[in-house]
């Protein structure tokens, strides 16, 4: 089944989803991994716990455990969680609060497609209409890229008949950004196309490597040193 990784991985370089997904060859997570996935785990923690206590205290959910920084992340985080409980509060949704969906897996067979969302927020309830909402902690930030990237969630989110996803909200606490991007059906159009392709290299087995310096900077996975070699 195709995943958004594995597009995503497809198109930083062919080789590399050939050794990471046909191989199946793993590295062990960097520390940033690490961090990003424990972040990743407690914002979902957070939504089974947040109502026991007051939100201006939040920050006392924090584990001891967590680094200087990842506690500082979980703090801009609940800030910004605040901010969106006393926007609904004002409207009488406060029971909109806690996301429907939490690390959601969805699956369309028939596409052979599937995914994990980081969490799903309503919109709209009353007319089915989501958020699809995506977690980052690395200190990169493309809105572009990224929208490009959930197109790959709102088709299949809206494959499966969960409902519609007029915007996404992408949150990262290392750059302090939560933002509402719209979701077109331009950018579903694209990731068909781009499933296709990938579809297509599978077929034919083609997998050219498609390096640079700067990726060879950070891509741990030729490292027997021949990628300049056969850069294409
Ligand atoms: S090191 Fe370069 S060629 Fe090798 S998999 Fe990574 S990006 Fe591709």
């Amino acid at each position: 089944m195709i995943t958004k990784s594995q597009l995503n991985t497809y198109e930083y370089c062919p080789y590399r989803f050939f050794r990471e997904y046909i191989l199946k060859i793993k590295y062990s997570p960097n520390a940033s991994m690490s961090s990003g996935t424990k972040l990743h785990d407690y914002f979902e923690w957070f939504f089974k716990h947040w109502a026991e206590v007051e939100p201006d205290k939040w920050d006392l959910l924090i584990p001891d455990e967590f680094t200087p920084k990842e506690k500082e992340m979980c703090s801009v985080f609940h800030k910004g969680e605040k901010a969106r409980l006393e926007g609904l509060k004002s409207l009488g949704l406060e029971s909109e609060f806690t996301p429907p969906y939490t690390e959601f897996h969805v699956k369309v067979d028939p596409l052979d497609l599937h995914g994990y969302l980081d969490r799903v927020d309503y919109w709209k309830k009353e007319s089915n209409e989501f958020v699809i909402v995506e977690y980052k902690t690395g200190f990169g930030h493309n809105i572009q890229k990224l929208k490009h990237e959930l197109a790959f969630y709102k088709y299949i989110f809206e494959e499966a008949k969960l409902g519609t996803v007029p915007y996404y909200l992408v949150i990262n606490p290392n750059r302090r950004v939560r933002e509402y991007v719209k979701a077109s059906s331009r950018g579903v159009s694209a990731v068909k196309k781009r499933i296709e392709i990938l579809r297509k290299a599978i077929a034919d087995n083609n997998f050219p490597k498609q390096c640079s310096p700067e990726k060879k900077k950070y891509c741990r996975h030729c490292d027997d040193g021949d990628c300049y070699n056969h850069m294409v």
